[in-house]
């Protein structure tokens, strides 16, 4: 055979190498299609990113064995996304590629490109609803069938959907099955009306039509129940109309509920989801309907970002400032800059909405690289929720509420409202100490304490999990008694159920609500009897319990004294979200905030200032202090067994950042050192300059090897 027979290839292979990998194939292989090759003694599934005719290969490049699809399934642009996340995020291409595939796809199986549709019959439109009396859930699934007319499998999971039910169905033939390509669009049908927007949103509606068909960042700055969701539902129906897709990021699952609720009702089978507790077929579903387009909106976390989308256009991220778009391990990429990346790839607008926006995109929202929208009113007639701190020195406290917290409460449950409480600690005690020597109960694998938690009467450790049954005397003394301390969510529920034992409690934490879906959970709430609520962060997010009236924040301290430079600015979005919980629907709000320092300058301003005039004021001290978003940084962390070696390595590396303009601070330990056996530190390099900080850490990663397997690097580029 003659060289130039043969085209040569680069396959990304997934493998923790930065480069792409040359192979030799007869045919052109168009890029984005996915391919068996061998790499070293294993079989690997890589994808295509590249392909060229020159013969101007080694010779000893090794053929691809098998092409494993007819039709490549990603398209130019997300090659080109691939490559900027590969090279932004410095992380081999192969292990981005992969993240463009749901689980099952990485492996080497055949994607159907036909799907199930299910169509209401001429039978089932007049059949008798007298008929279906006595099975309920067949006619719900029936008159379901009869709004929509046709539906996917995921489209009836937004009604309780059965399997059996749908085959009964089938089997009177009220609804029929068949095959559709993937390529054919479903028909729907809208039925849920549009809210006529109000001033401010259709200020906001219009400049965000004017970016149709072109790249712009758009900023809506909106305050919690100003309208954020109805406002940018209009703009995804002018996108849908102009037979575009639509992406749409929430920074958790259980956020996707009520939002998808609201997205089916308004554009039916068009909708689909993308998140990680669907199961690998439905995951693989979404990811073909939105693929070929068959599907329009794609609603899901961040990794949702990387579904393959061939005429996007326009994209959506709600709570723009929720650090969960930011992945913590390698690639350590934020969806919301991907996103960013991506809009501009596809020439299409993008819409960062939140009450309490980022520090980073304010500041470019100021600088006028994005629009700036803001809705400044609340829809509903109730004012802005009152914030008052709570002097908690030499006050009785009990589970950690003060009397007149306590007091408080009693007021709004006797008028009928429900109260939420937040404590962002969970378990019940989260000091436990032995009172004669001091010690504690730490995981032997992290270095950290570990909490008592009640319910499962166990010790546990919060970082990795590990947890020892319950015992009462100290491990060092003889002292057969430990003390707890500190009121976690579990404690606190307890505290609750005995101060107010004629109201509901509910907790709603992260140990709740793994086993039900929060959706299920907030159902009781929703129906508006006095009841309290307890809970971590998880209730601090977007939704909307229109009986709260009253908002306690229990330790308002939490952030003072924290070492995280961003701590303030997360302690404001997070009071402006929860006091965004309170009086929402028509009856207005109050909040406290515990603490023993009420002359604290930031939390003085969190009750006289607007998030705004907060966010001005800590722009400026960043400015001031050479923080982000006026300087750059990329953290490069070292795991390992001894701690010696992630400092060594560090050190090595450290003395490979030459340039003056580029500051580089540690090695130092991360906060926790230790996690799971395995020791981590850091070095933060800083810059004004982003280019120069990159192209200094190219240079410096591509000199740099590390010998022998002992230490594990990881960068970190732009860390939260
Ligand atoms: P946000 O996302 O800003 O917190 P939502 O979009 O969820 O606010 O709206 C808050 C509430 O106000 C919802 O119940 C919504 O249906 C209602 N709403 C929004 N816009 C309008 C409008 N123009 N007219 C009447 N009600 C509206
Ligand atoms: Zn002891
Ligand atoms: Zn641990």
């Amino acid at each position: 055979m003659k060289d130039s027979e043969y085209n040569v290839v680069e396959v990304a292979v997934p493998v923790p190498v930065r480069s792409s990998f040359s192979y030799l194939s007869k045919n052109q292989i168009i890029p984005g299609t996915r391919v068996k090759v061998s790499f070293g003694s294993r079989t690997l599934i890589g994808v295509v990113i590249s392909s060229s005719t020159k013969p101007n290969f080694q010779k000893d490049l090794k053929s691809i064995d098998s092409v494993l699809d007819d039709k490549e399934l990603l398209n130019k642009k997300d090659i080109e996304l691939i490559s900027w996340l590969s090279n932004y995020y410095k992380t081999p291409i192969g292990e981005v590629a992969k993240l463009f595939f749901p689980p099952s796809m990485r492996k080497e199986i055949e994607i159907p490109d036909e799907q199930e549709i299910f169509e209401l019959t001429q039978k089932g439109e007049f059949y008798s609803e007298d008929l279906l009396k006595k099975s309920p859930k067949q006619l719900e699934m029936l008159s379901y069938f009869r709004k929509e007319k046709t539906a996917t499998r995921h489209g009836l999971k937004s009604i309780s959907y059965d399997s059996r039910i749908l085959r009964e169905l089938i089997k009177k033939e009220l609804i029929s099955k068949k095959k559709i390509k993937y390529k054919e669009e479903i028909q729907y049908e809208t039925t849920e009306n549009f809210l006529e927007l109000n001033s401010e949103q259709k200020a906001a509606y219009e400049s965000f039509k004017e970016s149709i068909g072109s790249f712009k960042v758009h900023l809506l700055f909106g305050v919690t129940g100003s309208g954020k969701t109805e406002t940018y539902m209009h703009i995804v129906r002018d996108v849908l109309e102009n037979h575009k897709q639509v992406a749409v990021l929430v920074p958790e699952i259980g956020l996707t509920g009520s939002l998808e609720k609201s997205l089916k009702s308004r554009f039916g089978n068009k909708v689909v989801t993308m998140h990680s507790s669907l199961s690998n077929k439905d995951r693989q579903r979404s990811w073909k309907s939105i693929q070929s387009s068959s599907a329009k909106i794609i609603l899901g976390t961040r990794s949702s970002i990387f579904t393959s989308t061939s005429d996007l256009g326009l994209i959506i991220v709600d709570e723009e400032h929720d650090s969960s778009y930011k992945q913590n391990e390698m690639p350590c990429y934020s969806a919301r800059d991907t996103a960013i990346y991506k809009a501009k790839l596809h020439d299409c607008p993008i819409v960062l909405a939140s009450a309490t926006p980022s520090l980073e995109s304010f500041n470019n929202a100021k600088l006028k690289k994005y629009a700036l929208n803001k809705l400044e009113e609340r829809v509903s007639e109730a004012n802005k929720p009152k914030l008052e701190l709570i002097d908690l020195r030499g006050k009785e406290i009990i589970s950690g509420l003060a009397t007149n917290t306590i007091a408080e409460i009693k007021k709004e449950l006797t008028n009928g409202n429900q109260v939420m409480i937040f404590q962002n600690r969970r378990g019940y005690s989260p000091v436990v100490v032995c009172e004669s020597c001091g010690w504690s109960p730490n995981c032997p694998n992290c270095d950290v304490r570990m909490v008592y938690h009640k319910q499962t009467n166990k010790y546990s450790c919060h970082h990795c999990g590990y947890a020892e049954n319950y015992f009462q005397e100290c491990k060092v003394c003889p002292n057969n008694e430990l003390s707890f301390y500190g009121a976690g969510t579990e404690k606190l529920e307890e505290s609750l159920r005995t101060i107010f034992p004629d109201f509901p409690i509910l907790r709603i934490d992260s140990d709740i609500s793994y086993k039900k879906d929060l959706n299920t959970l907030l159902a009781q709430p929703l129906k508006g009897e006095p009841m309290i609520l307890v809970g971590t962060q998880i209730l601090a997010k977007g939704h909307h319990l229109p009986d709260i009236t009253l908002v306690v924040i229990l330790d308002g301290d939490f952030s003072l004294y924290s070492l995280d430079f961003r701590a303030t600015e997360r302690m404001n979005q997070l009071i402006t979200q929860v006091a965004g919980r309170s009086g929402r629907g028509n009856k207005s709000g109050k909040v406290l905030i515990q603490t023993f320092v009420p002359e604290h300058p930031s939390l003085e301003k969190v009750v006289d200032s607007s998030y705004e005039t907060i966010a001005e004021s800590l722009l400026q001290d960043r400015n001031q202090n050479k923080l982000p978003p006026f300087y750059h940084s990329i953290n490069l962390i070292t795991e390992s067994t001894s701690y010696i070696s992630c400092k060594e390595e560090l050190n090595k590396i450290r003395g490979m950042f030459v340039n003056p303009h580029i500051d580089v601070i540690g090695p130092q330990p991360c906060i926790i050192e230790k996690r799971k056996n395995i020791f981590r530190w850091q070095i933060s390099a800083k810059s004004k300059n982003r280019t120069l900080l990159h192209n200094s850490l190219n240079r410096v990663l591509e000199n740099h090897k590390i010998i022998g397997n002992k230490v594990r690097l990881s960068i970190d580029v732009d860390p939260l």
